[in-house]
């Protein structure tokens, strides 16, 4: 069966959260986040 992947756009508050919790939920899961910017969102 092929690898489940989640592709996050935008890593700011919304798309860091989002793969934080993916990461904690489903730790095999591959995880890709696109941003726009120079900087991603190092709270989250
Ligand atoms: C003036 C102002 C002051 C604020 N002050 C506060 C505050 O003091 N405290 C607080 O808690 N909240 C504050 N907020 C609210 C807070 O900024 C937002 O709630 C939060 O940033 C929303 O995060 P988000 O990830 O949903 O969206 P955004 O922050 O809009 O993040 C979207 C991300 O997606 C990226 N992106 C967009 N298009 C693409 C693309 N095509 N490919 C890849 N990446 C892409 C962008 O570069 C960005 O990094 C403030 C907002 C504003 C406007």
């Amino acid at each position: 069966m092929a690898k489940e992947r989640l592709v996050v756009i935008g890593g700011d508050a919304a798309g860091m959260s989002a793969a934080s919790q993916v990461r904690r939920r489903k730790p095999d899961m591959e995880i890709l986040a696109f941003e726009l910017g120079r900087h991603t969102s190092y709270a989250a």
